[in-house]
């Protein structure tokens, strides 16, 4: 079992708070498409043998391709690797893309899973933040998708965006309930540094996150779960019916994937790699065969603490006996000892040789994963 991840790394204009390696261009897309497919050839040798059941569009917005390039790059992984039948194949898209014309032949080609960036149903906030879409092209771009049979859908939403409010946030959700998505993935807006949104911030020109909102509205989420169905299986994913996303669950189960395209990064059991983030240069390196990339082995301590972060943000939690894998008695004793401290403070539990977050837990989920490392 294998994923592949795909960047495009193509946007109409860069969201403020965006810190991807993407470009306000697309300058260079046909060159990028035809080294991207010669990455794909060249490195099928790291997933020989192994059957992919995951692909993803990311980036970037990968629905500035147009649906011809998308499904030859998806016939061009079916002759080089071994996907499955019924792969999960998403493809990240932008609500101004998806017009009616667009889905329509976007239904007939073998992307199965869409993943809308709406990030909010509300035109000041999507302004606030420089998104290129209206509300209204995000609630026409999920209904003309259902339309046409887009059954496995999920949208993004962005909870702590300064000019929100309590009440914009509960019609944000009331619009996800009432579209009755599948899934629903959902983010604090965060002040990274060296995007527009750090420079306009720190110019004193748009207000900083607040960290106050951003906790009311994510609890104001996790209470209204239930009007949307969905079920929380990872701090940020939510799903109905357990239409949990292969590709995501399979990166905190530590399955091996490979990233393509510039800054993609792969992970294959004992080694992380990652592209270079230059366009330019990734084109050319990946023409002549040789994409240009950085690794770095994976350390028993490495293993041992990502394995942690990552188990500890989902529903089923921190597997005991995975940890008992490492055979190292001392870690595992400090292990216990700080579970101890954690239960007494009803931030975790026990469940099933598990260790799953309690609610109030899951706010502080990295400061206690890091509790936890070696
Ligand atoms: S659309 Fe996505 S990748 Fe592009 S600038 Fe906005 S957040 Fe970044």
């Amino acid at each position: 079992m294998a994923g592949i991840y795909l960047h495009i790394p193509f946007c109409k204009r860069k969201c403020h708070y965006c810190n991807f390696f993407s470009l306000a261009t697309q300058k260079y897309r046909e060159e990028f498409e035809v080294a991207l497919k010669m990455e794909l050839k060249t490195r099928s040798i790291e997933l020989a043998g192994q059957k992919i059941d995951s692909v993803y569009f990311g980036g970037g917005t990968p629905s500035l391709l147009s649906v011809k390039s998308l499904q030859s790059i998806l016939i061009l992984i079916q002759e080089n690797y071994l996907l499955g039948h019924k792969a999960e194949i998403t493809l990240e898209a932008n609500p101004d893309d998806l017009s009616l014309a667009y889905l329509k032949e976007l239904k007939s080609s073998m992307v199965n899973r869409l993943s809308v960036g709406i990030q909010s149903f509300d035109d000041s906030e999507l302004q606030y933040v420089n998104r290129v879409h209206t509300a209204k092209e995000a609630q026409e771009s999920v209904k003309n998708a259902q339309n046409l049979g887009f059954d496995n859908m999920s949208v993004d939403l962005i909870y702590g965006i300064p000019n929100s409010s309590m009440a914009s946030w509960e019609k944000n959700l009331k619009t996800v309930a009432d579209l009755k998505v599948s899934h629903l993935s959902s983010y604090s807006l965060t002040q990274e540094s060296k995007t527009a949104y750090d420079v306009l911030v720190k110019k004193g020109r748009m207000q900083a996150p607040s960290e106050k909102m951003a906790i009311k509205q994510y609890q104001f989420l996790q209470n209204y779960l239930p009007s949307m169905q969905l079920e929380q299986y990872e701090i940020s994913n939510y799903a109905a019916q357990e239409k949990y996303a292969l590709h995501n669950t399979n990166y905190w189960r530590g399955i091996s994937y490979l990233g393509v395209g510039p800054s993609a990064h792969s992970y294959n059991g004992s080694f992380r790699r990652w592209n270079k983030a230059h366009l330019k240069d990734y084109i050319s390196s990946s023409l002549e065969g040789n994409t240009v990339f950085d690794e770095e082995k994976l350390s028993l301590v490495d293993k041992w603490n990502e394995g942690i972060m990552t188990a500890l943000r989902t529903k089923w939690g921190v597997s005991i006996s995975e940890l008992e894998s490492f055979q190292n008695p001392l870690w595992l004793k400090d292990f216990y000892a700080q579970v101890a401290v954690f239960e007494k403070k009803e931030l975790l539990f026990q469940q099933d040789q598990h260790i799953v977050l309690s609610e109030k837990g899951k706010l502080f989920a990295d400061g206690i994963a890091a509790a936890f490392f070696v």
